[in-house]
């Protein structure tokens, strides 16, 4: 027995009822790296594998009413944002983080579902970009993310570097581009490639994973950064907390769940 504090983790996220994506499968991967997980829910969805048919967005009050007992009870060693809908549940979530000073804060910034419904409003992005990446340690937009935030078509190597040098001067300290299919043409030792950016103070590094032809990815985005909140939990550097967090994305593509009718949730494969 040790007496060693258990690293816990905090996502304030959209609920997916079925388990696939948001604060179920944030907190499956916390557990998976020996995290204590634990959840504020900004918006309560209908969902499944096929689709989101709808949302209840929560209020400010009831996401700080939610956290506050949180931090102040367990205390929080790292937070995933996914989620945030709206104006008022972004400037509290940002006065939540700034005013308890939480750290090691990854900022999933969530527009789209990939079957087509908005889990942001257009007014709501300009503000998660303004007040959350100032306070993040790390920002995981997808390609469609990157283009939303920056304004930039992406198309080439140089407009992924054009665009983190534009979310890295809106005050992101860094930014990790997630690839998915965007080079899946290119070939690394013969295989087919997911390769994913990480831009950081110190320039840019390629991570690369086989890339795998499937579309049961539902929850990759939520996992990759729950992944990268629980191992900066851990104490681990944000560079290896990304490497071990792709690595783990990789091995939960390969095992999947084969449930449902639509886009099935990647598996949680145990460290
Ligand atoms: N539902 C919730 C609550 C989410 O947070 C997200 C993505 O972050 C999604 C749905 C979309 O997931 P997918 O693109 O895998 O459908």
């Amino acid at each position: 027995m040790t007496n060693a504090k258990l690293p816990v983790c905090l996502t304030i996220a959209g609920l997916d009822p079925s388990g696939g994506a948001g604060v179920i499968a944030d907190i499956k991967t916390f557990t998976a790296f020996g995290c204590f997980g634990t959840a504020a829910i900004t918006s309560l969805t209908y969902q499944n594998t096929v689709g989101v048919f709808g949302a209840e967005h929560q209020s400010a009050d009831c996401v700080r009413r939610q956290v506050l007992p949180v931090i102040e009870d367990l205390g929080v060693d790292s937070v995933k944002t996914g989620m945030l809908p709206t104006v008022e549940v972004i400037v509290e979530t940002a006065q939540l983080i700034a005013d308890n000073r939480l750290r090691n804060i990854v900022v999933d910034p969530v527009v789209r579902s990939t079957s087509g419904f908005d889990l942001i409003n257009g007014e709501a992005l300009s503000e998660l970009i303004r007040l959350l990446f100032p306070l993040s340690n790390l920002v995981t937009p997808n390609i469609p993310e990157t283009e939303r935030i920056t304004g930039i078509s992406i198309e080439s190597e140089i407009d992924l570097d054009d665009a983190a040098d534009v979310i890295r001067s809106m005050g992101a300290k860094n930014v990790l581009i997630k690839g998915g299919h965007f080079d899946r043409d290119q070939t690394a030792g013969g295989l087919r490639i997911a390769r994913d950016r990480l831009y950081t103070g110190n320039g840019k590094l390629y991570l690369d994973a086989e890339y795998i032809d499937t579309t049961a990815t539902h929850g990759t985005g939520c996992t990759l950064a729950a992944a990268v909140a629980a191992n900066l939990a851990q104490g681990r550097g944000l560079v290896d907390s990304v490497r071990i967090a792709k690595e783990y994305v990789d091995r939960a593509i390969r095992t999947p769940t084969n449930l449902g009718n639509g886009s099935s949730p990647i598996g949680f494969p145990r460290n």
